[in-house]
């Protein structure tokens, strides 16, 4: 089983007992093909790397989720789980022989700062690390699989590619055929597969892993999520979030700007966050240029007392500018939206968000004409989407999706698959695939987190009373 228990019979104040540890298991190669052959990692024969002990992941070795525990003595009743996760890193043992990995890697969805860097890492990885020379690039997303010739990669050819933004090897929605994608890796003779992408492209790995397990395959599957949103659950934060917090501070200062240099200037930028507003909240906290935040996980109000404009009234009294910042599924069920629009779905059928952002510049124009006719008002509107997921990742993305990337490679190597690598609490764990594609990372606004906002800005609640 997958619980391991463990007490120490002793629970007197101050004294704190795991009572249920939950290791989440991940699927392992051999959990369905017999006789897997098991190697010494071949870092072993690199000439001028001698990997210490404590360079290779001994195999007990977990990582906790949760690291606020109450020591004051009552544990919560019944006890919840303490989920663990098996550290990621070299093994000493691997399942694939460097010879005959051919390795495949796909990108699907939008853009994010880092896609190129990953790429990069998982080919220089591969081919340093372990000796791998047979890596493919699947261009085009998953529809790539089956509809064209895959690129060979090799560490000359992505030398640069993370200083550039965008993904090299192209990306698309839609296109997701289960039978053509596992039939192309199969008759392309791929056994590691490797997929960057959202929460679509996730749900999708999911299936793929589940097929070729069906088929029994010997064939490892690992997903690298993508989302610049930073709205995927259990990892500490997706890569490329932190380059778009930064671009984004950049367009909340020329907001700044041209509201301070305006009669009643209004700045207005609509940053990303379909369903959550990290990076919102985050470029809020470090520009301290913003007078008002609001996320998707928020409600709001223009009108009235405590509302929206009765704030930004005040604010233009008091200091002659105001600055708001709107994640773009913010406000949704407050646009009126057409008959169309409610059908209205993208290649991969997500609901085409209404652009919040035009909504709201034409509501505090409506507004100001009505209630301060004839007196001057300027709304600069800003959507700096596209420049901040086009941009490469800054030094701390660049890092960290050098860290994911090998510790997929490690974890592929040794033959797990269905599993996504990330950081818990700064660890790098190997988690299962189906776990991530399930679990959402939303802002909670009752934490100090947003109550930091609220101190910053000192924006309505938007309780009404
Ligand atoms: P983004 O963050 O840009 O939305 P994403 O990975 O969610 O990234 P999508 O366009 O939604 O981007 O999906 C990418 C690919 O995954 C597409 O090829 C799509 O067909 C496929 N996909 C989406 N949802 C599923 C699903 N539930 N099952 C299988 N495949 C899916
Ligand atoms: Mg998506």
């Amino acid at each position: 089983g997958n619980t391991a228990a463990e007490s120490n019979g002793d629970k007197s104040p101050g004294q704190f007992s795991f009572s249920t540890v939950k290791l989440q298991e991940i699927s392992h190669l051999s959990d369905y093909i017999p006789n897997l052959q098991s190697l010494p990692n071949p870092l072993e024969q690199n000439p001028f790397f001698h990997p210490s002990d404590e360079f290779y992941v001994k195999s007990g070795d977990v990582i906790f989720r949760q690291i606020v525990y109450d020591l004051s003595g009552t544990l919560p009743s019944p006890s919840p789980d303490h989920l663990a996760y098996h550290r990621a890193g070299p093994r000493r043992e691997v399942v694939f022989d460097p010879k005959t990995v051919r390795a495949a890697i796909v990108t699907c969805g939008g853009l994010c700062p880092g896609l190129n860097t990953v790429i990069r890492e998982l080919v220089v990885g591969l081919w340093e690390l372990y000796g791998v020379r047979q890596i493919f690039g699947v261009t085009a997303g998953y529809r790539g699989f089956y509809s064209r010739e895959p690129v060979e990669l090799n560490p000359k050819l992505v030398h640069s590619w993370h200083k550039r933004g965008g993904t090299a090897l192209e990306t698309s929605r839609g296109g997701f055929d289960l039978e053509k994608i596992v039939d192309s890796i199969q008759n392309r003779g791929f056994n590691q597969v490797y997929i960057i992408g959202g929460d679509g492209t996730m749900r999708g790995a999911v299936k793929i892993f589940n097929e070729i397990r069906r088929r029994k395959l010997n064939i490892a599957v690992t997903g690298i999520p993508k989302t610049v949103d930073n709205d995927i659950g259990i990892i500490d934060k997706s890569f490329g979030f932190q380059t778009a917090v930064e671009m984004a501070q950049q367009a909340i200062s020329a907001a700044h700007v041209e509201a301070e240099s305006a009669v009643n200037g209004i700045g207005l930028v609509k940053l990303m966050g379909r369903s959550t507003g990290h990076i919102a909240l985050h470029a809020t906290l470090s520009s301290r240029d913003v007078d008002c935040c609001l996320i998707p996980e928020m409600e709001f109000y223009l009108e009235g007392k405590g509302g929206l404009f009765e704030f930004l009234e005040h604010r233009l009294k008091e200091n002659g500018h105001a600055v708001l910042v709107v994640a773009e599924g913010s406000g949704q069920s407050m646009i009126p939206r057409t008959d169309a629009q409610k059908q209205e779905r993208d290649e991969s059928g997500n609901l085409v968000l209404l652009n919040v952002g035009g909504w709201l510049k034409s509501e505090l124009n409506r507004w100001w004409t009505r209630d301060h006719p004839g007196e001057l008002f300027t709304v600069k509107y800003i959507d700096p989407t596209y420049m901040i997921r086009a941009v490469p990742a800054n030094a701390t993305d660049n890092s960290y999706c050098t860290l994911l990337a090998h510790s997929a490679i490690h974890g592929v190597m040794a033959g797990y698959t269905g599993f996504v690598s990330g950081p818990i609490n700064g660890n790098y764990a190997y988690i299962p695939l189906e776990e991530v594609a399930q679990a959402r990372n939303v802002v909670n606004t009752k934490d100090h987190k947003w109550a930091w906002i609220r101190s910053v800005t000192n924006q309505p609640d938007f309780e009404r009373s």
